[in-house]
């Protein structure tokens, strides 16, 4: 299934002008919330990712499940939903490519390193590479690096645009 994407606003104004009788904030509300969910990976009843302007009235469901099987294969989605999407899949990609699925990182000798225990120094939040789910493996590691106490530097570093 491609999507074509369309902003938050763009997707209100349209339904607003196809039934004036919608609430664009009740509306706005529940593609946040279905936007969250799908950032959460909650997924649709088959199992597939939720289609977040199908799942914006309450229903947690994927596009096919919404729309029935004989529904055209071009749809809108939110454009933030697809970039989740996007992200996702390469970070699934990265995992199989790097750590056999297992999402597992070892040191070089072998012994599982727990990343929730590898803080994320404030010098990331600066970096673009913090956004880019191909750079997410190389960045942890970097970080697996770093000795206590050490101040933080990177190579890799890229100036986020303010
Ligand atoms: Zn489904």
């Amino acid at each position: 299934m491609t999507f074509t994407p369309i902003s938050v606003d763009d997707y209100v104004q349209l339904c607003i002008k196809h039934n004036p009788s919608i609430d664009a904030p009740t509306l706005r509300q529940g593609l946040k919330s279905a936007l969250e969910a799908h950032k959460n990976d909650q997924r649709c009843a088959c199992g597939n990712e939720l289609w977040v302007i199908g799942s914006a009235h309450g229903g947690r469901t994927c596009y096919d499940c919404f729309a029935g099987k004989k529904a055209p294969d071009f749809a809108c989605e939110i454009k933030a939903a697809i970039r989740v999407s996007f992200i996702k899949e390469r970070r699934r990609y990265m995992n199989e490519m790097f750590s056999g699925g297992t999402g597992t990182y070892r040191n070089d000798d072998g012994t599982e390193i727990d990343m929730d225990s590898v803080k994320k120094p404030a010098f990331c939040l600066r970096c673009e590479n913090d956004d880019d789910p191909c750079m997410e493996i190389l960045c942890n590691l970097t970080r697996c690096d770093r000795e206590e106490g050490e101040e933080f530097t990177c190579g890799a570093f890229r100036k986020r645009e303010e």
